[in-house]
């Protein structure tokens, strides 16, 4: 692709990022007869989140047959959770499918984006210097893009080797190693049981307990997979039936935190049979209600803490020296390795980019108290400007692909507006904005999230700009078409 010069005729669509979001809209640009787009990317390869999380044990949490697109399925999923090799691959068979790659620009990372609103047009300014303009400008960067490692005193003093489970160090051999895992979350709790026993030594250290249930995972049977294969029908009442499943827990997010208590007795047996000693058992129990911070899923996560190589600490984490970890009771435990499963920069969104608007503004000044659009895509003062998987439409309880075929429609619907009306730019009220914002937070102060924890879903100030509180399938209502009446269309 070689429209990198200002000169070049400006697009119709720019997409940052080819993770699922940027893949995604991308196909549906093409169903609906647009071909005029490119995507910008990074790294050196599409897939996003699956491409960057190759740490062992990787999975999704979500059922496969609901973790992947509507509109391609897959019928030979070979567990009910896939790992992410077969997850990477479904993307890449995409990619093929849909002859996705000659449309993506890759180790091509976006700094700046300006809006040009004489001509209606983005000028996006590349890393490597190269500028491109388009009448649409959409963010597929996603939520968890950016590893977060934590603000620990010494931490670039070690001298052993140390890494984020977002850049797992495949060559370095763990076998025999002495090894610190900082963080409890999603991500830990995967690789956690996988290297316990390849590794000498295991020290865990945990600021706060998660509440872990059992995975309802295991192998599709090959019949199973042959009858999926003939009769795709099935494979559809399947998802259907998942979803319903998955989506019934909202309830208990966002509706009547109550009912999180049953929830809770699941935790409480599950951790019963796995861990028999009572005080590992009692360091291991959340102090915070279910369901405020995520709730994780895993079979070998707590089997694993009870092997006799490996140690759960409670204790605050003091500093990292040059040969381990100490913590605040004084005790230093020496290591090889650190790992950091310590998550990502969720609240960031499109930070480190700089996106101006309307009026020089700039987008990460707009959000300095924290990010809102409305549903998550359409920013008041950026006009043309779309952003998929954007504030408050993560999810504590069911499959994001669901969210971002939401936004695609959406999008789409935008897109096909500005030519239909002739529009030079769109842009979106701010008193819709503000009245968005006002109720969603207002469904958010009822939620489980706010009951008195910190999570990755806040910002330091403690605004939730993660989740969407509620019914996705209301989200998918909101987000059907887009109605002109809620923008200011400037031809
Ligand atoms: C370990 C892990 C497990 C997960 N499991 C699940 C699950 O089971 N179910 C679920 O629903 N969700 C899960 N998620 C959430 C997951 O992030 C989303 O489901 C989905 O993959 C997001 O896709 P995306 O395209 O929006 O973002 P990403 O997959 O993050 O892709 C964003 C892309 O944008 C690129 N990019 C970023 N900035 C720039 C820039 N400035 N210029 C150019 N390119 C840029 C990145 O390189 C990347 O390729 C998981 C996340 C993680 C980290």
């Amino acid at each position: 692709m070689n429209n990198t010069s200002p000169s070049a005729a400006p697009l119709r669509v720019l997409i940052i990022g080819a993770g699922f979001a940027g893949m995604g809209l991308a196909i549906q640009l093409q169903r609906a007869g647009i071909s005029d787009f490119l995507l910008l990317e990074k790294a050196s390869d599409l897939g996003g989140t699956w491409r960057d999380n190759r740490y062992p044990g990787a999975a999704c949490d979500v059922p496969s047959h609901l973790y992947s697109f509507s509109f391609e399925p897959k019928t030979d999923w070979t567990r009910k959770f896939a790992p992410q090799a077969e997850i990477f691959a479904y993307q890449q068979h995409c990619a093929d499918k849909y002859r996705l790659r000659p449309r993506i620009r890759f180790n091509t990372e976006v700094r700046h984006a300006q809006f040009d609103a004489e001509a209606g047009l983005w000028r996006v300014t590349c890393v490597d210097g190269a500028v491109l303009s388009a009448q649409a400008l959409v963010s597929a960067c996603g939520q968890l893009n950016r590893p977060l490692v934590p603000r620990i005193a010494g931490l670039d003093s070690f001298k052993g080797e140390a890494f984020h489970s977002a850049n797992w160090n495949a060559e370095y051999d763990l076998t025999g190693k002495r090894v610190a895992v900082i963080g409890t979350g999603a991500s830990a709790i995967q690789f956690i049981p996988q290297i316990a026993p390849q590794v000498a030594q295991l020290h865990v250290f945990q600021r706060s307990a998660a509440y872990v249930l059992s995975k309802p995972d295991r192998a599709y049977r090959p019949w199973e997979i042959a009858v999926m294969r003939r009769l795709p029908w099935l494979q559809k009442i399947d998802r259907g039936l998942k979803y319903v499943q998955h989506e019934a827990r909202v309830l208990a997010f966002t509706v009547v935190p109550k009912m999180m208590k049953a929830m809770q007795l699941r935790f409480h047996w599950h951790l019963h049979r796995s861990v028999a000693d009572a005080a590992l058992r009692q360091r291991l129990v959340p102090d915070y209600p279910m369901g405020c911070k995520r709730i994780l899923i895993s079979n070998d996560y707590f089997p694993a803490l009870v092997r006799s190589n490996v140690e759960v600490v409670s204790e605050d984490i003091e500093s990292v020296t040059e040969t381990g970890v100490r913590t605040a009771d004084g005790r230093e435990r020496a290591v090889d390795a650190i790992i950091y499963g310590t998550g990502f920069a969720a609240t960031d969104f499109l930070a480190p980019m700089q996106i101006t608007g309307l009026n020089g503004q700039d987008l990460n000044a707009a959000w300095k108290e924290g990010a809102e659009a409305y549903l998550g895509i359409s920013v008041s003062g950026f006009p043309n400007l779309f952003i998929l998987y954007g504030p408050n439409t993560n999810l504590g309880h069911n499959s994001i692909i669901y969210m971002l075929e939401s936004q695609f429609a959406y999008v789409l619907g935008c897109i096909q507006q500005l030519a239909q009306q002739q529009l030079r730019y769109m842009d979106l009220k701010p008193t819709v904005q503000a009245e968005f914002n006002h109720s969603l937070q207002k469904a958010v102060d009822h939620s489980i999230w706010q009951q008195g924890c910190n999570s990755w879903y806040k910002t330091a100030s403690g605004k939730n700009t993660v989740n969407w509180p509620g019914f996705t399938f209301t989200y998918r209502h909101y987000t059907r078409r887009p109605e002109l009446a809620h923008y200011d269309c400037i031809r």
